[in-house]
């Protein structure tokens, strides 16, 4: 590993807020009109103890993520939250350093990305899931006006500006592997990354749900939506992991500064997948911290690890994970990408 950090990699301690969405998207588990889903929401107390859990375990800071609410009592709702974590203090020593947090709560209005920043929210995650226009109109129901202006392309795109202007460490993100999508689509995400000027990455391989219509395309059920044409139709498994390594390793070579995570769903792909990912250059691991009961109820994707590990054996193993690439785990620090330092 070539980047300056010294092959040092953060943790980030997940927290699966609620799978409560407004949203539709097309290859997503928990889309709205999933109705096996049994939706659930964390509640404040959970939330603080989990991020307390993160503080006390050495992550450094959390990831806040969810299905996509914009009502006002929610809004008031992560406000409160994000102010709440940032209270929260290393054995109570009010000169110890806060928890980075790190929002992953979909489009909002400039105004609430605004207040929640204010509020004490470091870092904004949100993926553009496909740089090209085409491609993201495929993979996002438009059937309607109410659902295509809800899944707009360029709706997207503001909120990554409103995101960046407003001060926010801003990350994004892509699927790779997808139906329809095709290389250059690829070679497009990197230039869009480069030239949007990320600063940090999330972006891991597709896994088909078989709830879902882009997910029947692959389980050969019928959908609604019509057959893959792309460069990527019938790509196995390994492929898409493959892929998803190639897409890191010429990431981390166009931007040796930013932070780039191991995406939590190469691990369906391959139990030693955040190991390949952190060799590829990747430097973020996120850790999951919801609870196995709730955490059945976000799967976005299938095949999601539903394993709980007490905090001590997930830090032994993570250490000799990590150790075998020749990663050092940075503990306790909140691990920024080199301009923010
Ligand atoms: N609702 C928020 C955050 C939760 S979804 C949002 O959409 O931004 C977080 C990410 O999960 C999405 O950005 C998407 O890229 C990923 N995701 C959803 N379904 C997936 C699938 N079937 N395979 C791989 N990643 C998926
Ligand atoms: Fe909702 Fe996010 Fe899934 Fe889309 S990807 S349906 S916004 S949780």
């Amino acid at each position: 590993m070539s980047r300056k950090s010294k092959g040092k990699v953060y943790l980030r301690g997940l927290i699966e807020l609620s799978n409560i969405c407004r949203k539709d998207c097309l290859y997503c588990g928990i889309r709205c009109s999933n109705k096996k889903v049994t939706r659930y929401e964390l509640s404040d107390e959970q939330v603080i103890e989990l991020s307390r859990y993160a503080m006390d375990n050495g992550y450094g800071s959390v990831v806040l993520q969810a299905g996509e609410r914009c009502d006002g009592n929610y809004i008031e709702r992560i406000s409160r939250l994000v102010t709440d974590i940032k209270k929260i203090r290393r054995g109570g020593s009010v000169n110890a350093l806060p928890l980075g947090i790190t929002l992953s709560l979909g489009e909002q209005t400039r105004e609430v990305y605004k207040e929640w920043h204010i509020c004490g929210a470091d870092r904004y995650l949100l993926r553009i899931e496909a740089s090209n226009p085409e491609l993201y109109s495929k993979i996002h129901p438009c059937h309607t006006e109410p659902q295509q202006k809800m899944h707009s392309y360029k709706t997207r795109l503001e909120a990554l500006y409103n995101l960046k202007s407003l001060g926010y460490i801003t990350g994004s993100g892509v699927m790779i592997g997808l139906p329809y999508q095709k290389r250059g689509d690829l070679d497009r995400d990197l230039e869009f990354f480069t030239s949007f000027g990320v600063d940090m990455v999330g972006m891991g391989p597709y896994i088909p749900h078989k709830e879902t219509p882009l997910g029947k395309l692959s389980f050969g059920a019928n959908s609604s939506l019509p057959p893959d044409d792309g460069d990527f139709a019938g790509y196995s498994a390994e492929q898409r992991l493959l892929l998803s390594l190639e897409m890191i390793r010429r990431l981390r070579s166009l931007m040796p500064q930013i932070n780039i995570a191991a995406a939590t769903a190469l691990e369906v792909l391959d139990p030693d997948g955040r190991s390949k990912a952190v060799l590829a250059g990747a430097n973020v691991i996120m850790p999951n911290l919801t609870t196995v009961e709730m955490r059945r109820h976000y799967q976005l994707y299938e095949g999601k690890s539903g394993v709980m590990d007490d905090a001590e054996s997930t830090g032994i193993k993570l250490e000799s994970q990590m150790e075998r690439v020749g990663a050092k785990i940075g503990w306790f620090e909140i691990g920024n990408p080199e301009k923010f330092l």
